[in-house]
């Protein structure tokens, strides 16, 4: 996976120096170019990237309702499934506020935006942040097939509950269906094995077509927002994390970022957290020791709910877009802000770019210039990138202090040695 990547970014870098600039006289000359890049990156290698993805995201919804309704049966104590998803969910909170707040000081330190002059040139609406009586309202479904259809995770997630709980109090016509459930789950891993081996092809077309894209300039505009969200991001990762999971639990943090690779490139070259899912539990599950009655819940939970690598990016936005525009922010705007990007990333799911549409929700309650957003949105999809690596990471990291707490977790797998060949 990380030759796929390195050889899918510089082939990309090739297909970006290739393209005509600004000025260049000769033209007619680029047209084999053309030819050539048309023919291998938006053929080939799009085509490529495309299936890939799509075939991850064709698992999500089976394999989180099966492996949910396996893990909920195997809980045979039902008391202990609000414990678990009061847990699960306050830990997700909390980690999103520190890495907010950490992303704001380090923005009014650094101030990214001072001197900036730069016109917005994309017009973007924005939503409205929905209210938390409408977020709750949403988690549960009117209708499991419309929820499975939309993909709607929250809503599978209850619908997985309520069936599973279901199955573990039915007797013996629940005991026969928690078998063939069972099986189901045992197949589907088979299927999540089968597409990992796929990941390094996939992921070399999915980093050529994205470097063949982006340009240079942009990044180098806006350099000093770049930078600071990306150092945030590594100091969340390597630094808060470690922390948390070493005060909380007592294992070695160390060990768990080592058996996070695979899965952080995963995140990293698609983008999102959805399509991570199966090799996020396969890492959770194979790797970190967690029982799949823990990571089944926890893990798609964390992709939706969970984005504290975006909510970074959006208090370094929010302050740089305030800086740019001078407007000066109270104390209170920044909590405004800390509530409704930790609120908006709950309802949204964990695709590519979400993490825009939710600034645009944040911008628009404390009052800021929504068009800012075109300031930034030239550089976003380097960062999405790198942000959902940190996104999985928290929630693999909750699903670890979860999965400990209540005695589900295996620590001699964790201390095992990285054996990569749990990742097929
Ligand atoms: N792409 C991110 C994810 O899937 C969300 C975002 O920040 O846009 O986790």
């Amino acid at each position: 996976i990380v030759i796929g990547m390195i050889a899918g970014i510089i082939l990309g870098g090739i297909f970006q120096a290739m393209l005509p600039k600004d000025g260049d006289l000769l033209i007619p000359l680029y047209l084999f170019d053309f030819s050539v890049r048309g023919f291998f990156v938006d053929g080939i290698f799009e085509i490529g990237g495309k299936i890939f993805v799509s075939s991850l995201q064709m698992l999500v919804v089976p394999l989180v309702f099966v492996s949910l309704i396996c893990g909920t049966c195997s809980l045979n104590d039902t008391s202990k499934l609000g414990r678990i998803g009061g847990r699960a969910v306050g830990l997700y909170l909390m980690t999103t506020a520190i890495a907010i707040s950490i992303a704001i000081l380090a923005a009014l330190l650094v101030a990214p935006g001072e001197g900036v002059n730069m016109t917005a040139d994309v017009t973007y609406g924005a939503k409205e942040a929905p209210s938390l009586a409408q977020v709750i309202i949403d988690m549960f479904p009117s209708n499991p097939f419309d929820a499975f259809v939309q993909g709607n995770m929250l809503q599978i997630i209850v619908f997985a509950l309520l069936f599973g709980l279901s199955v573990a109090l039915a007797g013996p016509a629940g005991e026969r269906v928690a078998k063939l459930f069972e099986d189901f789950n045992e197949v589907i891993m088979r299927l999540v094995v089968i597409l990992m081996n796929l990941a390094p092809y996939g992921v070399f077309c999915l980093m050529t077509t994205l470097f063949a894209e982006i340009e240079m300039s942009t990044i180098i505009n806006l350099l000093a927002y770049f930078l600071l969200v990306l150092g945030v991001l590594i100091i969340h990762a390597l630094v808060t994390y470690p922390v948390i999971l070493k005060a909380v639990t007592g294992l070695n943090p160390i060990i768990f970022l080592k058996k996070m690779r695979t899965t952080a490139l995963f995140a990293f070259s698609t983008a999102s957290s959805n399509a991570t899912i199966p090799s996020t539990m396969n890492t959770t599950t194979k790797k970190l020791g967690v029982d799949n009655s823990i990571a089944s819940f926890t893990v798609p939970l964390g992709a939706t709910i969970n984005m504290d690598g975006t909510a970074i990016m959006q208090g370094v936005a929010t302050v740089f877009i305030a800086q740019v525009f001078n407007i000066d922010l109270s104390v209170g705007d920044f909590l405004m802000v800390i509530v409704t990007a930790t609120l908006a990333s709950v309802g949204t799911a964990g695709v590519p770019g979400v993490g825009l549409i939710m600034l645009a929700m944040v911008l628009a309650q404390v009052g800021l210039p929504v068009e800012g957003i075109g300031l930034i949105i030239g550089v976003d999809r380097l960062l999405d990138m790198v942000r959902t690596a940190v996104n999985i990471t928290g929630d693999s990291m909750v699903t670890v202090i979860v999965g400990k707490s209540e005695g589900q977790f295996d620590e001699e797998v964790f201390n095992s040695v990285d054996d990569t060949s749990r990742d097929r």
